[in-house]
């Protein structure tokens, strides 16, 4: 089973994404993680990237495609969840293309959605752990001791893409770019509306309804 998780910043993708990896056994591919690994190593990949996020802008589909068809080939055995990718038409087109190759196709493609003020109070209170990438939030899921990871205890902190600003030009992003693979996704008969109100579990149980209807579906015409 391969899934794709898209929304805008803030619905709370990441930690969804995490829950369902570990609930359904999938391997994630966050566009998210391994661009800022990229950076973290400066490789050459990562030098460009870095120049492109700190501008706010989305990184080139081309670097992307590079990253993705080397992930695909590390993980052809494996059920994927794509999280943050594809982030506009082209991207989507190329993915259902570049699965095909090998033998994969996407099962279901989820968009979170909320509404904008929500979305900025989300992000503004949002916490990050450099060490291993779990994010937190100070007054909906803050973590058990002030400002410390609860993996590893590394101290948190706040993403440079995190401000209000950057936020605002990230959302109208993505309702330029990413909101129109919304009916390339419904013409693929693949398209799930997830209302991202409600806390982690709420959530994570609205998603895996739809994951579990799938895969009974898919046992029954077996
Ligand atoms: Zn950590």
């Amino acid at each position: 089973m391969n899934i794709i998780l898209f929304g805008p910043p803030g619905v709370g993708k990441g930690t969804q994404a995490q829950l369902l990896a570990e609930k359904y056994d999938l391997v994630r591919f966050s566009s998210g993680d391994l661009l800022r690994e990229e950076i973290s190593l400066s490789t050459l990949i990562g030098r460009k990237v870095e120049q492109f996020l700190r501008k706010g802008h989305l990184v080139p589909d081309d670097i992307m495609y590079e990253i993705i068809g080397n992930f695909l080939l590390e993980n052809r055995d494996r059920g994927i969840l794509f999280d943050g990718f594809p982030r506009n038409i082209n991207q989507a087109r190329s993915l259902e293309t570049n699965t095909a190759q090998i033998g994969k196709a996407i099962d279901i493609a989820f968009e979170m959605r909320l509404d904008e003020a929500e979305i900025i109070k989300r992000l503004v209170n949002r916490r990050y752990c450099p060490k291993c990438g779990r994010i937190y939030n100070c007054t909906t899921d803050p973590p058990k001791e002030e400002n410390l990871c609860d993996n590893d205890r590394t101290a948190l902190v706040t993403r440079d893409d995190d401000t209000v600003d950057i936020i605002r030009r990230r959302l109208k992003i993505y309702e330029d770019e990413t909101r129109p693979m919304v009916d390339y996704y419904k013409s693929l008969g693949i398209y799930c509306r997830i209302d991202a109100r409600g806390n982690r579990e709420e959530v994570l149980r609205q998603i895996s309804d739809v994951v579990n209807d799938y895969l009974n579906s898919k046992c029954r015409s077996n």
